[in-house]
């Protein structure tokens, strides 16, 4: 079987649209419900290609052109997603940033570094130069950034770990009535409460 043959079948992450960084956050997610188990979207370069193709539009543009994805790359990615989770549970938690997971995140958005420039002999233009040339870290430090603007910004006050049992996924409240990331953890809540409520 080969890689992406196996890669496809690989259950996808059940939320994604939320800001870059919990996007990142959230390949970690249980399937199956109450009784599932956790399935971890992210384990192989030909993953991190595929996480990053669906993420395109969030993505400034110039960085679409790139080679395969290398171990060190998903490495690079694994290391700030574990940060930003760890980030995003102090913050819910109304903790200060831990040192070592800031550190992280940090180290990867200066890697975002980018600037407009005039092309020599046209008028149409800007062209973006990238201090950092290899696009994949390029890209990590945009899903930094983005982690620093939740973090620091209005919308840290809306950042939420979904409640329903089992469920690790994070969201930021888009709207004051949504309580679960998910429509199906919802369901799942209800279902529940209304089991308790007929046995007891
Ligand atoms: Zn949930």
């Amino acid at each position: 079987m080969s890689a992406t043959t196996e890669s496809e079948r690989t259950p996808r992450p059940p939320l994604v649209g939320e800001p870059l960084a919990l996007d990142l956050v959230n390949t970690v997610f249980i399937h199956g419900g109450l009784r599932g188990s956790p399935v971890d979207a992210l384990t192989t370069p030909t993953e991190l290609g595929r996480w990053l193709d669906e993420h395109a539009e969030a993505f400034p543009d110039g960085l679409a052109a790139r080679g395969p994805a290398t171990p060190s790359h998903l490495a690079e990615f694994r290391r700030l997603r574990e940060a930003l989770r760890e980030l995003s549970r102090s913050c819910v938690a109304g903790e200060p940033h831990g040192e070592e997971a800031a550190a992280v995140v940090n180290r990867a958005a200066r890697l975002s570094q980018r600037w407009p420039e005039l092309a020599p002999g046209e008028t149409a233009g800007p062209v973006v130069r990238w201090a950092e040339e290899d696009p994949y870290l390029a890209l990590l430090g945009v899903v930094a950034v983005s982690g620093v603007d939740l973090l620091t910004g209005p919308r840290r006050r809306d950042l939420r770990a979904c409640a329903a049992p089992g469920c690790v996924l994070y969201f930021v409240r888009s709207h004051r009535r949504r309580e679960w990331c998910t429509p199906a953890c919802g369901n799942r809540v209800r279902v529940a409460r209304h089991h308790g409520r007929h046995r007891g």
